[in-house]
């Protein structure tokens, strides 16, 4: 592993497996992130971003299962931990969760207690992790509170999480990753059922904490414009597999794969002179059960190669440096 590497996957694969079928919703996805930057991971719904990091902190249940790759990932103390060695329920993986990554939702509520101030809960993370008394660990929660903007900390300690609106909710869950000083933050969605300005106020919020804190920060989100804002490295998924990888700069302004190519040309332009009908990816995702032989983007693309694309895996190209595109196009010679 890179020494500036906090976590690195390689060929992943997460199937679930019901009573209909096999869904691999993830399929071999290798990626890295890196100590103190923000990787991005782009796709639409169903793409297996969101599972992709649940199987980093080991919380896929059944039907859901890894069957094949590897997860690892540097401790504080500079080891390398194999995650993908450890039972989802031995005390090692939940030393992990919270004490080396935290993980924040598009829907707080889902994982904050509704009968437990905000308070306690942020407290009780703080000493199952800390390891401190519990007037210290008060006196952490109520600094943390403060840290990340909510206004009359001390007494918002009292609040349960019905009383604050969805923002302070999301501010609370990046207080409990502040509060036991995670080096990764995995955020799936957090921005997403937020109004616009809270959005930004929240995006701001996780910039200052990762700057202040030196805090890897996974995003996972569909919206190229917050990828844009945040992010230092990007990786596009589709369909359970990563598709185009590589700095944010690279990928924005020089995407290779049709499927990113269209995405890009699906977003207005402010600068346009004139009025310009956008872009969009002709058909659907096809349903998990229904997934296309060969490149899985085949039915979609208009650079399909008949024969070729909707027969064969597209192989994984290396163009640079950490940037990747997985596509017939860019194969040696070509
Ligand atoms: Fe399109 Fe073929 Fe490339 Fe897939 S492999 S994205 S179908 S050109």
């Amino acid at each position: 592993m890179n020494k500036d590497t906090l976590v690195e996957v390689a060929g992943l694969k997460t199937y679930f497996f019901t009573d209909e079928g096999v869904v691999k919703s993830v399929d071999g996805v290798s990626f890295a992130i890196k100590k103190g930057k923000t990787l991005c991971v782009v796709g639409e719904s169903g793409c297996g971003k969101s599972i992709t990091a649940r199987s980093i902190l080991r919380l896929i249940d059944p039907p859901g299962k890894i069957v094949e790759g590897s997860i690892k990932m540097r401790k504080t103390d500079g080891t390398e931990l194999d995650i993908t060695a450890l039972s989802p329920k031995s005390p090692e993986i939940r030393n992990v969760r919270g004490a080396e990554i935290s993980m924040i939702f598009q829907e707080p509520m889902s994982s904050l207690s509704p009968v437990h101030t905000i308070g306690e809960q942020v407290q009780e993370t703080i000493r199952l992790h800390l390891k401190l008394s519990k007037e210290d660990a008060k006196e952490r929660t109520v600094a943390v509170l403060k840290e990340v903007g909510i206004p009359k900390a001390e007494e918002r300690y009292d609040s349960y999480p019905f009383q604050l609106s969805g923002g302070m909710r999301q501010r609370v869950m990046i207080a409990m990753a502040l509060s036991c000083k995670s080096r990764l933050l995995i955020a799936d969605e957090p921005t997403t059922a937020l109004d616009v300005t809270t959005q930004a106020n929240i995006l701001d919020l996780i910039r200052d904490v990762q700057k202040e804190y030196d805090m890897a920060v996974m995003f996972i989100t569909h919206d190229l414009g917050v990828v844009a804002e945040i992010a230092d490295d990007a990786m596009v998924m589709y369909l359970g597999k990563v598709v185009e990888r590589g700095p944010v700069d690279a990928v924005f302004h020089d995407p290779k794969h049709p499927y990113l190519v269209s995405l890009l040309k699906s977003i207005p332009k402010l600068s346009a002179d004139r009025i310009e009908r956008l872009d969009s990816i002709r058909g659907m995702v096809p349903h998990p059960f229904n997934r296309p032989k060969g490149c899985p983007f085949h039915p979609r693309c208009d650079r399909v190669m008949p024969g070729r694309c909707d027969t064969e895996t597209p192989p994984r190209v290396i163009l640079g440096p950490e940037r990747e595109v997985t596509c017939f196009l860019y194969e040696e010679g070509k």
